[in-house]
């Protein structure tokens, strides 16, 4: 039985744990497939306070596991398959990990990449197709390759690519990009980003060599086009991790959990949400902590005022 388990080490649940630990809540802290989050996937992260000349991603999650180490954190690995949060103390199944309890919960469990489901797409990944550039780019050295989606995230995996690519086609489904000004500047200004904008992707064609490229559709003529890669990034977004969650936290049309305005709490009492996993708005690395910060404490404050005298009244835990 644990005081608290934090699901999810990205910035907000190793933020969290950092807390926990200091107060002597000994939190379990389960790392998924994805050990340390979205920012083990980036590279050079220039805007996070306290490194004026940058930080790599990988390497500011390595420094946040070690900190919450260093005051009693245990990390654990495994996938939380099913979570039951009728009453305290609360249930967690876990692949690798059994059947889990804790008084407490804080979900951390970020944002995953959305894919374009077209056909083909799913079958080519690790085959031609990715959503980490990251983790693939290397893979692609001297090559062709076609990055998907109008946003930061896009222009961002853009630019990182032409280190290694020849030629770089941002393929996006309208005319403007929704990326930052700044972001735009820079992937304009880079000359070996070309641009196919309108156009909506359709298929990935592969055949016995491998990818052969994307088709795609132009929105103002209609007409279709195979455009010829060697490689195609997707970079379209992300989408909140709350599969496991059956349903009991009250989550947007989209998934994100809702936390109670300026708090942690979900509607479960003891059961906290922080990071991606409950912000649509602004999904930044620094937001993420601060918010890992609030549910530490707000969970501190739950279990001063409720210990374990918790009544449960069919099946609701109650106050
Ligand atoms: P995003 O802002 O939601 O952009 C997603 C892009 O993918 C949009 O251009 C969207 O098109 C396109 N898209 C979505 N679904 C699609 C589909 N099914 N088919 C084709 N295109 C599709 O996501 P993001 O770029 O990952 O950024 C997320 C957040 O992180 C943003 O707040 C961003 O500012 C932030 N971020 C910041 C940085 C940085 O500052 N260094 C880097 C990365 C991300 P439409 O435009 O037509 O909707």
């Amino acid at each position: 039985m644990y005081k608290t388990i934090v699901v999810g080490t990205g910035p907000a649940g190793l933020t969290a744990a950092i807390y926990l630990a200091r107060a002597n809540l000994q939190p379990l802290v389960i790392e998924g497939p994805e050990p340390g989050g979205q920012l083990t996937t980036t590279t050079e992260v220039e805007n996070f306070p306290g490194f004026p000349d940058g930080v790599m991603g990988p390497e500011l999650m390595d420094k946040m596991r070690q900190q919450a180490e260093k005051f009693g954190a245990e990390f654990r690995r495994g996938w939380v398959e099913e979570a039951d949060f009728s009453k305290r103390p609360f249930k967690l199944k876990v692949d690798g990990l059994g059947d889990l309890e804790a008084e407490t919960i804080i979900l951390s469990t970020g944002a995953s990449a959305k894919l374009l489901n077209i056909p083909n797409e799913k079958e080519m990944i690790g085959r031609g197709v990715s959503t980490c550039a990251t983790c693939d780019g290397f893979f692609f050295r001297g090559k062709k390759i076609i990055v998907v989606g109008g946003g930061d995230s896009a222009m961002e995996e853009a630019n990182f690519l032409t280190r290694f690519a020849t030629e770089v086609r941002v393929v996006h489904r309208r005319n403007e990009l929704r990326a930052s000004k700044i972001m735009q500047d820079r992937a304009r200004e880079n000359e070996k980003i070309v641009w196919s904008l309108n156009k909506t992707p359709l298929e990935v064609v592969s055949g016995d060599k491998g990818l052969i490229g994307l088709k795609v559709k132009d929105n103002e003529t209609g007409q279709e086009e195979l455009l010829e890669t060697n490689g195609i990034f997707v970079a379209i977004g992300h989408q909140p991790n709350t599969g496991f969650l059956g349903g009991q936290i009250d989550t947007d049309s989209v998934g994100y959990v809702q936390v109670k305005p300026g708090t942690s709490e979900t509607n479960i009492p003891g059961v906290f949400a922080c990071g991606d996993v409950q912000d649509s708005k602004y999904r930044q690395a620094i937001t993420a902590a601060g918010s890992g910060c609030m549910a530490a404490l707000d969970c501190e404050r739950f279990l001063e005022h409720h210990g374990s005298n918790i009544m449960h009244v069919e099946g609701q835990a109650v106050q």
